[in-house]
Order: structure tokens, then sequence, then C-alpha cells
């Protein structure tokens, strides 16, 4: 059965002291939650924090509860690359999640297609799951050439996975023109791409392989609009940033899922 989750991408936000007040609020709403076995809350903040909050969650017995996820690695596994993480390090502190191709870090760092498969491979060789980020800007939308332009980020970083290597891939499709603005896709727009998606998979590996794979959606995803996402057969949760930072808000989206 495929994993359903909720993550919370926090990019480049709050103070130590805010973060952990963070995940203890987000504890503390959970405290009556049944989390069904397949499902998974993860929050990803920034660097500096993932061991601090780790070691905290298994200090507060949250570490069933929530996971911590990274929010980019580097491409090589160790060397000289000032300010870099490697995907090495981030496993060795038991980061199980990296989330790659943002398309802030593609957008802002360059992160082209064929860095993204390098990250992707170091990220899997170092033993993480990734969160692997697609998505069109608004011309590819308008000019309609959606379906291709995702297809294409798939293959290129993507497809030359091996089959076990690629279960291990979590795939969340993100309009760009979604992304922190408010504007949603609509649940039929999000079910399209992601039933695309599937079917690509299971046309480079298998449909066994494809049902398998968790498809999350991500762009201006909050309580009021998460249930009719949620409720898309193919849409498996969510990647969420703004409405991840407030504790409420973020558990009242695992909360939709969860009754999905
Ligand atoms: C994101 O940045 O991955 C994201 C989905 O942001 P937001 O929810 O704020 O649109």
């Amino acid at each position: 059965m495929r994993k359903k989750i909720v993550a919370g991408n926090w990019k480049m936000n709050k103070l130590l002291p805010e973060a952990v007040s963070l995940v203890k609020d987000i504890g503390s709403l959970l405290v009556s939650t049944k989390m069904p076995q397949n499902t998974r809350l993860i929050v990803c903040p920034p660097n500096l924090y993932l061991s601090p909050l780790n070691n905290f969650l298994e200090i507060a017995n949250l570490s069933e509860k929530i996971s911590i996820g990274a929010q980019n690695c580097h491409q090589e596994t160790k060397g000289a690359y000032t300010g870099e993480v490697s995907a090495t390090m981030l496993a060795k502190l038991k980061i199980p999640y990296v989330i790659l191709g943002h398309s802030e870090r593609r957008a802002y760092f360059g992160e082209d297609s064929a860095l993204l498969k390098a990250k992707v491979d170091q990220a899997l060789t170092a033993g993480l799951q990734v969160i692997f980020c697609c998505g069109e800007k608004l011309d590819v939308r308008e000019a309609g050439t959606h379906f291709e332009l995702v297809g294409q980020q798939l293959q290129e970083s993507l497809f030359h996975l091996s089959a076990d290597d690629m279960k291990k891939v979590i795939i969340a499709y993100e309009p760009v023109w979604a992304i922190g603005t408010g504007v949603t896709a609509s649940p039929a727009q999000a079910e399209e791409m992601h039933k695309h998606i599937r079917q690509l998979v299971a046309k480079k590996y298998d449909k066994s392989l494809a049902d398998n794979t968790t498809i999350l959606y991500g762009g201006s995803c909050k309580p009021t609009n998460a249930d009719a996402l949620f409720a898309c057969p193919n849409v498996d949760g969510g990647l969420i940033g703004g409405a991840s930072l407030k504790a409420a808000s973020f558990v009242a989206i695992l909360e939709a899922l969860i009754k999905s």
C-alpha cells in the first residue's frame, strides 16, 4: 500500500526557539491523533535545526509521529564545497528524507535536471528517501505543454534509477504558479497531472511500482482546500510551504489526509 504523506517545507524561516516551539505545538495537537500505519508527517527545517529537532523528537517521544527531512543536499560525497552539506552527513545524523528539485532551488540556485540527477543519486546512495519536486511554470501551463515538461523533468532526473531505487522516491508535483501565490491547482488539474505521472512511472517501470509511488501535491495547499485535493485518487498527500509554519494549519492538513 502506498504511503500517504504531509511534508512541511519551512524554507529559510524560524529561529531555533521558534522551530522547537512549532514542533512542540505540532506534537501537542497530535496527542489524540491516531496515525494510520501508512501515513507520515515530515517537517523539513533549515539544516542547522535538523539535529536539534531530531533529538527533541526522540526525547519528547514524538519520533513515531513526526519525521525530519532536509531541504537540499550536495551532489558530491565530500570535499572542497564551502557551505555545502552532503547526503551522507544527513544520513549519519539519522535524517531520513531530503527534498530535491524544489522550484526555488531550480530558479535561484540554477539547479538543472543533470545536477538534480546527481543529487538524487547521492541521496539514494547515502540511504535517504528523496522527495523529488517537479512542476511547470505558468507560461508552460498556458502553452499547454505542462505534461511534456513534467515528463521531461522525471525522465532527466529520475528515470535512470533502478526499480529498487525508484521505490525510495516520493514525487511532489508542484506547479510553480501555485507555490506561495495563494493560487491552488484545482483538484481536477492536480488529479490529471498526478495520473499522468503515475502512468509515466508505470510505463518506465511497472504498474505495481507506480501504484506504490507516493505522489504529493504542493502549491498553496491549506486546510480549506486540502479535503478536495486529497479526495483525488492519485493525490497521496501534500508538500506544504506557508501552511506548514503554523501548527494548527499543518495538523489540519494532516487530519484532512487521514480522513481522505
Ligand atoms: C512549496 O514551497 O513547496 C510550497 C508548496 O509552498 P506553498 O505551500 O507556500 O505554496
